[in-house]
């Protein structure tokens, strides 16, 4: 049974649906990532699970209970905001214990809670510090100590690793993910950063404008997307209008593509795709897309390069990598794999 249920949720900011029928649901221990581009509700969606937006319409329950209409601080999710902020004058026992002080805890639970929530973060050894002799990476887990300390129902993170730099992020990225298995706490994590979400997620539901466009594993997201826009926004992709050219049926490639319309969308897993020369003897099996192309543009990124190809009939240039070097202008011939390439019309 859902812990969490949140059933068709409206929220209009004037023209603005901030939210548009937005149901989801979250299992006991399950890490639900909910994501999507900057403006498409991840925010107000779990601002209106805390409490502190007030809906048009719609339903929440924890635990089967409805709690839509209940004050913040009766709802028992604890929240750890994009920009958490520590109170500066407190020491880090302080910050940790203050969400007990508020629920009114005796002395002596609030330093037992605080006492185990510092050393489920490792970090008791920096109870009496202030924020300000902390690095970021323990000033979030500061912050984390003070969300989880309160044994919420439900933890609601929103882009908890947004403000750290890419070395710690990647790190933190493990030590959360085995913080929540451990911790067991339902959690709501929004990130716009859909490789985050793919590494640390249970289920993953994908926002845009409001809606949600699809929820499913990692596995079913990246490798079923439900439309184009889910398509484009997981994974690296290179995505290119073909058009219909000539007589017969639209063609992409190799492939003929049963549509009436004057021209497709086709989303490319660009990792996923190999480029060759084009004398390369190659095994094209059943539903495997292959073009050819030729070389404008060459970046060295390391261990591999970033290739710019034109391919014939199609404007705009694919993106692809590869660890085989091509110069400019050579011939080559590009093959996706069955499953690693979406046509939509
Ligand atoms: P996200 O977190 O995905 O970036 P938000 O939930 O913050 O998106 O915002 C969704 C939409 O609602 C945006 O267009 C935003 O400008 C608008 N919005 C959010 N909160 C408010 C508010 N308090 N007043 C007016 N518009 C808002
Ligand atoms: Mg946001």
């Amino acid at each position: 049974m859902a812990v969490l249920e949140a059933r068709n949720l409206y929220k209009s900011y004037g023209t603005v649906k901030a939210l548009d029928d937005v149901s989801i649901e979250i299992e006991d221990a399950e890490l639900l990532a909910v994501i999507g581009p900057s403006g498409s509700g991840k925010t107000t969606l779990l601002r209106s699970i805390a409490g502190f937006v007030q809906l048009d319409s719609g339903k929440i329950f924890i635990k089967s209970k409805d709690i839509t209409e209940l004050p913040p601080e009766k709802r028992n999710v604890a929240m750890f905001f994009q920009n958490y902020a520590l109170w500066p004058h407190m020491t880090v026992f302080e910050n940790v214990a203050y969400g007990l002080k508020i629920k009114k805890c005796d002395r002596k639970e609030i330093k037992e809670r605080v006492d185990w929530a510092l050393e489920f973060l490792d970090i008791k050894s920096l109870a009496e510090r202030k924020p300000n002799q902390l690095s970021g990476g323990q000033q979030q887990r500061v912050a984390l100590a003070r969300a989880i300390v309160v044994q919420p129902d439900v933890l609601l993170l929103d882009e908890p690793l947004s403000n750290l730099d890419a070395k710690i992020r990647m790190r933190i990225r493990f030590e959360l993910k085995a913080l929540q298995k451990k911790l067991k706490i339902p959690t709501l994590y929004v990130t716009h950063d859909q490789e985050e979400a793919l590494s640390i997620a249970d289920r993953i539901a994908i926002m845009h404008n409001g809606k949600v466009l699809q929820v499913g594993t990692p596995q079913e997201v990246y490798r079923s997307p439900a439309n184009l826009f889910v398509a484009d926004f997981i994974g690296v992709n290179s995505v290119v209008t073909v058009p219909r050219t000539g007589e017969g049926p639209l063609r992409v490639g190799n492939l003929r593509i049963d549509t009436s319309q004057q021209a497709v969308r086709v989303v490319i897993r660009a990792e996923e795709a190999k480029v060759l020369p084009i004398e390369r003897e190659m095994l094209v099996q059943e539903g495997d897309l292959k073009l050819e192309g030729t070389i404008v543009g060459k970046l060295y990124m390391g261990f591999k390069y970033r290739y710019e190809i034109m391919v014939k009939d199609i404007q705009e240039p694919l993106f692809i990598n590869s660890e085989e070097s091509f110069e400019p202008k050579q011939s080559v011939q590009i093959l996706v794999r069955k499953g690693s390439f979406f046509v939509y019309e």
